[in-house]
């Protein structure tokens, strides 16, 4: 009896642990020898992906062993978080993915230390300790690392010069802020951005260097990344576009400055590099067996997270999906991705044919649904730059014969749809409010007519809910009018006709981008899909009313 309370009260001491004692937890925990003999689920690394992946394996599959191996050595944190960590709005605590204890309290063993190859012959990860640990599904969920400044360039190793990705790097800004006057940012997308914006609310005079003459230059055109340009001048940012950083001046040891490609020194005591980042495919070299990945793209894999390799999964930053619309396999590093491809890897892992939604993954709504292993579709990207809210979905970059452009752009708010046969192909949205991006991502998924939404689409009214259950009646009608009768019971073989899972073989073909995407646009099977309708926070009904009136802008291709 004394032993049960005994061991109850180390089970409680234990999944309180701290985020200060967490790394004493995982190195002792990484001499448990139970887990070297076999583990049925190995996930490197503890990111979101990774701990996601575990969580719901555990839900999946009471009695699995699973194993986290990773090299960090905090708990999974909010990575989207930091920035509001950096401005003092968040306290480190406040920054956890899960409570405190959940890899204890779920019977998740997290060993601490680096994988560094894996045996897909004999099924088992080699540890730089030395350590064999043999797994019967290995997922790896190694995320992505910071790009970071040229290896080259003089003064980069000055103290003051913060790559920031990790949690220290945003710790050191934190501890530094107090003595930063000026702050130079280097990079042209959305965490430059972001960590623009949150300079500029700390009171700190920022330059903000841009290589190109536009900003987002992947997903933004023109006339978007103006706007956005213009709205971080308005906040209080100095923008020197088409400016390269020569070298980082020194004074005993701690930056002074940056020297740019225009002979201009900037005086500063803070560079902040946000240069973007790449996935960490380090595994996939040492593996082996051959696995298919490319340095800059990531592991490729399929629906299920499976790469080519039997019995190894990859998720997270690190995982390339096929993209429908061109047949390219990319990575999709964002947070809600990342969620939703662990919740998946784990559905897949332990032979599920069902898996959470991503909204149900991700806990927004607390109701799983099942569904058809996840159908990833077309990429998207939702986050705020500034006050102001950007939405892309799929390809509004492409430009294929036959296709329409079209732009409306009123009082600090634009809109790019592009379509092709009646049928979206991508979309950016910029304003105050926020588009329903997973609404836009499912009408390019189904491949539907977007006719009656054109015009609600293009000025930001579009009622998500009202036409999809338009739609649901149609196709109802249509089924009864088919058959001849509707007796209100689903009929054998409605089922059928799921998308067929893309192949985790990467298409080469000699076809440019846009001619890839004009190839798949033109056979609509190939961008029809099951991706479940998920809100997105904070817009509970996915739909805003406006009630502009201006003249739009049409581009014929
Ligand atoms: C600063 C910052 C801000 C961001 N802001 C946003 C945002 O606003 N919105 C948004 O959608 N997304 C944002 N993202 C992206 C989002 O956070 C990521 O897409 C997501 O966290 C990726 O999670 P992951 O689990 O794939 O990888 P990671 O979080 O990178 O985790 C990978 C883990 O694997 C471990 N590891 C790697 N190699 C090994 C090895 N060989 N052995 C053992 N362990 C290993 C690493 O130590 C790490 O713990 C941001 C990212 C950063 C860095």
């Amino acid at each position: 009896m004394w032993i049960e309370h005994f061991l109850q009260l180390y089970l409680q001491r234990e999944c309180a642990m701290s985020m200060q004692n967490y790394m004493r937890v995982a190195a002792r925990t990484s001499a448990d020898r139970r887990y070297q003999s076999g583990t049925d689920i190995v996930i490197v690394g503890n990111g979101i992906a990774g701990l996601t992946a575990a969580v719901e394996a555990r839900r999946f599959a009471p009695d699995v062993r699973i194993a986290i191996i990773t090299e960090q050595s905090h708990p999974t944190i909010n990575t989207p978080s930091l920035k509001q960590f950096a401005m003092g709005k968040l306290d480190r605590e406040q920054l956890l993915a899960y409570p405190i204890g959940t890899e204890c309290a779920q019977r998740i063993q997290v060993i601490h230390g680096r994988v560094e190859e894996i045996n897909a012959h004999d099924k088992g990860v080699r540890l730089s300790s030395g350590s064999i640990i043999s797994y019967g599904s290995l997922l790896i969920a190694t995320g992505s690392v910071a790009s970071g400044l040229p290896a080259h360039l003089p003064g980069r190793d000055f103290d003051g010069v913060l790559t920031l990705h990790r949690l220290q790097d945003y710790m050191n800004l934190r501890r530094r802020l107090n003595e930063v006057d000026d702050a130079v940012i280097i990079g042209g997308g959305a965490h430059a951005i972001e960590t623009v914006m949150s300079l500029l609310y700390l009171g700190v005079r920022t330059h903000w260097l841009l290589r190109k003459k536009t900003c987002l230059s992947g997903v933004l055109d023109q006339h978007a990344s103006e706007l956005v340009l213009r709205h971080i001048q308005q906040a209080g940012a100095k923008v020197y576009t088409e400016t390269e950083v020569m070298g980082i001046a020194g004074n005993v040891g701690a930056v002074a400055g940056v020297v740019t490609n225009h002979h201009q020194m900037i005086p500063c005591q803070l560079v902040a590099v946000c240069t973007g980042m790449r996935p960490v495919t380090t595994l996939a070299q040492r593996c082996t067996l051959p696995m298919m990945y490319e340095r800059d793209q990531g592991i490729f894999v399929n629906n299920h997270l499976r790469t080519n390799v039997p019995g190894i999964y990859a998720a997270g930053d690190v995982a390339a999906l096929n993209n429908p619309q061109t047949g390219v396999h990319q990575t999709r590093a964002q947070w809600y991705s990342a969620v939703v491809q662990g919740a998946s890897a784990a559905a897949a892992m332990t032979g599920q044919t069902t898996a959470m939604t991503g909204q149900a993954a991700s806990g927004a709504s607390g109701q799983g649904q099942a569904l058809p292993v996840h159908f990833f579709g077309v990429p998207w990207h939702a986050t705020r730059l500034g006050n102001l809210s950007f939405v892309t979905v799929g390809s509004p970059l492409a430009r294929i014969p036959g296709s329409v452009t079209l732009t409306d752009s009123f009082k600090g708010t634009y809109r790019r749809l592009v379509i092709h046969d009646d049928r979206l192909v991508g979309d950016i949205s910029l304003g105050q409010a926020q588009a329903d991006g997973l609404a836009i991502k499912r009408l390019i998924d189904e491949g539907a007519s977007i006719g009656a939404a054109k015009e609600a689409l293009l000025k930001g009214t579009f009622d998500a809910r009202k036409y999809f259950s338009q739609q649901r009646s149609i196709s109802v009608m249509a089924l009864a009018r088919q058959r001849n009768v509707w007796t209100g019971q689903p009929h054998p073989g409605d089922d059928e006709g799921a998308p067929a899972l893309p192949s985790a073989l990467p298409e080469r073909d000699s076809l440019s981008f846009d001619e890839r995407i004009q190839h798949r646009v033109a056979r609509p099977v190939s961008i029809v899909g099951s991706m479940p309708y998920a809100p997105l926070p904070g817009s509970a009904s996915g739909t805003q009313f406006r009630g502009f009136h201006y003249p739009g802008g049409k581009e014929k291709v």
